[in-house]
């Protein structure tokens, strides 16, 4: 069978999906979080499928670089064009597998439409060949260039939260680039990228220099082992092995990982945006956002009003699946593993004197569900506060005043992002304090949308870029060509070596680099 090709089915046979287990299933059952219910069977791909993928790919990349960045975009504009005129069967299909509310899957296919449009816009200035003038005049008879020139198969491992913008989010770029790409998304959601995949060979006709293969660690470890570059979003603890995996090949990676952001309440923010905020920016995808609100610090004068309106807000929003109705704010928990750390989390702090003001408990099923949950009188000693929670739960504490609230957002292994509400000028300057990759003032979530700059983790959220000039740019190999305009038989600085003309070489090159008249003629 094909790689990624998805059969229906209507049976579970609890597949094991322990990423380390030694051996990897022949297939994984997918199944529907909201529900409960197998939705499909994918079988797993072997190293060695996962190997001749890449071979296939890479066999056609030169002449995919070779299209240049108009030709490609146009290929791209074409996977757009389909995007956006499938997008609710895309969303079905995400929904199926991710358990996600409408609202929260809607923004996928219209996020990519933007990335493509972004690239194809942009790419010409981020990667197109640059001129450089030689910094010293000894350089004069040299044309000096830089082309960037695509790492051949890049390889996108990625997450289940955001099926399709965390896995052909990335490939977009790496597209654009001249690259070709091989994904393997997460077990729990192959079905969304699947579909595009064969979509770009079956109905577009795009050509064969995207592909994606499925499987647990064995699959993204087989496809770390064949490729010339790794982009990886996940945990921490994966994103460790593999970059322990990728060194032995020295193939470069590119780590998007966990976090733990923090939102600062100031006492001169607008309250009931900072609370309508902290709503959204905590239960958004059921929480499971490596840019989620997770910790709140809130100044004193402002601490009770801000937790009232918070938990009213929270205690608003309605739970449960709603097809295609829009109907409901909070969906289900995609990965069964999480919902368990979720609850941990909760129980944990509760039984170190944490009060939940709303929610704090799982639904009983079917479906995973975890209550939207607002936690007050938490500290840095409970799990809540320290760990990725990754679930619909927030922590909130009473700070003293900015400094506070500053020491105790930096005080965390993560930096991916945050938030600081409060009078602009003032929070923009608490803001630039903050240690993360971005930080919004007044807004929360949003620098994701701003592809125009950078996105990335500080400490362990990460090594790398994705948007913005970087967000290309790794895909590429800088590529010096130095061109000789004009030159005789031989250079000065060739061989055979003589007294004299190394002599005369010594005084030009003197003559250059110092920076005083005394030393530029020889004198001390
Ligand atoms: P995960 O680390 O469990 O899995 C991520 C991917 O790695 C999956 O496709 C998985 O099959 C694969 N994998 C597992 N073991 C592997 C191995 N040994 N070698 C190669 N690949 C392997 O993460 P998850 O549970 O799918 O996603 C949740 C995590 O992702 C959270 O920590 C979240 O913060 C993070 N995340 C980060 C970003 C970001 O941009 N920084 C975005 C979304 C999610």
């Amino acid at each position: 069978m094909e790689s990624g090709t998805v059969t229906e089915t209507s049976e579970i046979a609890g597949t094991p999906r322990e990423a380390d287990s030694p051996g990897q299933p022949e297939q994984i059952e997918v199944l529907n979080p909201a529900t409960g219910e197998a939705i499909a069977t994918v079988p797993v791909d072997p190293p060695e499928a996962v190997a001749a993928a890449v071979a296939r790919v890479r066999a056609n990349q030169p002449e995919w670089e070779a299209l240049g960045i108009e030709g490609r975009y146009r290929w791209l504009g074409k996977l757009r064009d389909w995007l956006l005129d499938n997008s609710e069967r895309i969303l079905d299909t995400m929904q199926a597998e991710t358990g996600k509310v409408r609202a929260d899957a809607s923004g996928e296919p219209q996020y990519l439409a933007d990335l493509i449009n972004f690239y194809g816009a942009k790419a010409s200035k981020f990667i197109g060949e640059e001129a450089v003038r030689p910094h010293t005049p000894l350089l004069a008879s040299k044309k000096l260039r830089v082309q960037y020139r695509p790492h051949p198969v890049v390889g996108i491992i990625s997450p289940w939260n955001f099926p399709l913008i965390l896995a052909l989010g990335d490939a977009i770029p790496a597209l654009q680039a001249g690259a070709a790409v091989v994904v393997k998304p997460s077990e729990f959601t192959p079905l969304g990228l699947a579909e595009v995949v064969q979509a770009w060979k079956d109905e577009i006709g795009g050509p064969d220099v995207f592909d994606c293969v499925q499987g647990v660690g064995e699959t993204g470890g087989a496809l770390v082992d064949a490729v010339d570059f790794v982009q990886f979003t996940g945990s921490d603890r994966t994103g460790r092995k593999v970059m322990a995996r990728a060194a032995e090949t020295l193939t470069p990676v590119s780590l998007e990982l966990g976090g733990k952001d923090a939102m600062i309440v100031l006492d001169d923010a607008d309250l009931d945006r900072a609370a309508n905020a902290a709503a959204w920016g905590g239960m958004m995808n059921s929480g499971q956002i490596c840019m989620s609100v997770e910790r709140i610090y809130v100044e004193e004068p402002a601490y009770d009003n801000f937790v009232a309106k918070l938990t009213a807000a929270v205690g608003d929003l309605r739970q449960g699946a709603d097809g295609r109705s829009f109907g409901k704010e909070v969906g289900a928990m995609t990965s069964p593993n999480q919902i368990g750390i979720v609850e941990d989390h909760v129980q944990d702090a509760v039984a170190s004197g944490a009060r939940a003001l709303a929610g704090g408990k799982r639904l009983p099923g079917p479906g995973d569900y975890f209550e939207p949950t607002v936690l007050v009188d938490v500290d840095h000693s409970m799990k809540v506060m320290r760990d990725e929670t990754f679930g619909p739960v927030v922590g909130v504490m009473k700070v003293r005043d900015a400094e506070e609230a500053l020491r105790l957002a930096n005080e965390s292994r993560y930096g991916l992002s945050g938030s600081v509400f409060g009078e602009r000028e003032r929070a923009e300057r608490v803001a630039r304090r903050v240690e993360c990759g971005a930080v919004n003032v007044n807004d929360v979530l949003v620098n994701y949308a701003a592809l125009d700059v950078p996105m990335g983790g500080w400490k362990q959220s990460g090594i790398g870029y994705r948007h913005g000039e970087p967000g290309i740019k790794k895909y590429c190999r800088t590529e010096s060509v130095v061109i000789t305009r004009f030159g005789g038989k031989r250079e000065p600085t060739w061989y055979p070596y003589t007294k004299a003309r190394r002599g005369l070489i010594s005084r030009i090159a003197r003559a250059f680099n110092a920076r005083d008249l005394r030393r530029r003629v020889g004198l001390r």
